[in-house]
Parts: structure tokens; sequence; C-alpha cells
């Protein structure tokens, strides 16, 4: 694992990615990172990535995770990151590789929970638990055979069945920038991007989810008690 084809790929004097020349050393003596990165580029994907040996092993997920446990997603393994890569947030130059808008969709910890997690990797079938704000509980990584002869190893995101396993769609309900709270157009426009490009990856709207920020979600404490009269009145 290391970052040369990370390097090879970008060009650090244009785009404001990190080149992750703070080599870092051996397992840090903390929790591991994860992260996954909402990203706008020629095609809207997740980049699910967990802290191994210093770097950010990296899976791309054209549909993002999904809750349920019946559902498969289709993770294409990238090259390592570095670390700080998981704070990054904010726009890729159109023509630069990645060209588009980058949002830390979800960030937090990561525990394994195969005994030898190197091993697993090696076998292709990674159990593990996420600490995330979004997405926690009990999953696998499965390696596959790969479609379409593609040189990138094929893998699969699944949810295990536990508490967390659920029908909704988290990446409908909860589109915002777990760093910022921010939409991909709002990240775009502060940044001097797409703008347009940015929001077809946001929900409308008018949808289910809600495109509104969290705070304007909470009610003002006047309600609060009201509501709670309420709950106790039945
Ligand atoms: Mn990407």
């Amino acid at each position: 694992m290391n970052l040369r084809e990370y390097r090879k790929k970008r060009r650090f004097d244009v785009s404001p990615e990190p080149s992750g020349d703070s080599e870092s050393g051996p397992v840090p003596a903390r929790d591991l990172l994860y992260v996954i990165q909402k990203h706008q580029a020629s095609h809207l994907h997740y980049d699910f990535r967990l802290e191994w040996n210093g770097v950010l092993l990296s899976w791309a997920v054209p549909k993002g995770p999904s809750l349920d446990p019946s559902i498969k997603r289709l993770a294409m393994q990238v090259e390592d990151h570095p670390l700080e890569y998981g704070n990054f947030e904010g726009i890729i130059p159109e023509g630069e590789y990645g060209g588009g808008t980058v949002m830390v969709w979800d960030h937090g910890n990561w525990t394994p929970e195969s005994p030898d997690p190197g091993a697993a990797l090696k076998k292709g079938d990674l159990k593990f638990t996420l600490h995330g704000d979004k997405l926690k509980g009990s999953w696998v990584l499965v390696r596959t055979r790969g479609f379409g002869g593609s040189k990138r190893a094929s893998w699969l995101l699944i949810k295990h069945r536990d508490h967390f396993a659920s029908a909704k769609d988290i990446t409908v309900e909860k589109p915002r920038s777990a760093l910022t709270d921010r939409l991909m157009a709002e990240i775009a426009r502060e940044a001097g991007g797409d703008v347009e490009k940015a929001a077809e990856a946001d929900p409308p709207p008018d949808s289910a989810g809600s495109a509104k920020p969290t705070r304007a979600k909470r009610t003002s404490a006047p309600a609060r008690r009201a509501a709670k009269k309420r709950i106790h009145a039945k």
C-alpha cells in the first residue's frame, strides 16, 4: 500500500487535494478512521474509505451505501489515499483527475470484526463495524470476480442484519455534509465550482428527504413544550 498511484494522477499545484506528504508511520494508537465522500465527478459516486496501515483504503461505490441487508452495492477498489484526504471537502478543478464537487458525507471510526484484518483484506472478505454519524453497525466488504474484465478489483458492500439495518434510503434522507451540513450545490457555490452540476447530486428540494439544514428542523422551545404536553395528555 502506498500513495504513488494517488500522486501520479493529481497535480497538487492545480487541485486543492492533499498530497499526503506528511507520510504517516506505523499503525497509530487511536481509532481507525472511516469516511465516505460524496463525489460528483463525471458520474456521481460515493468514495468509501477505511484507514489501514497509514493510508485510506478506498472503494468507489456508484450507488452509495444501503442500510438494507438484501441489497449488495458494487464497490470498485481504487488507489489508496492519504489520511488527510478524509477532511477534504470542496472542488477539484474541471479537467483534473476526478474534477467536480467533493462532500464529506459521513465520517467516524471503524473496528475490524475479523481478528486479522490484513489477512481478511487479502482473502477478500472483511467484516467490520462502523461508528459514523450516519452509518453504524456491522458491514462486510466481499471481493467478487469482477465485471466486464475490469482491472480494478470489484467488491460488494453489504449491511449485516442488526438494529441499524433499515429499508430507508440513507443517501436521500441524509444528503448533507457530516462536516459542514452543506448540500453539494452549496459546497460548489462557496468554492467557485459548477453549481448546476453539483446540484444534480442533491435530492430535489421537494423530495421526501429533507433538503433543509438540520438546524432549520429544530422546533422552538415553546413548540417543543406544547408537543410534550400533547404527548402527556394522551
Ligand atoms: Mn471519487
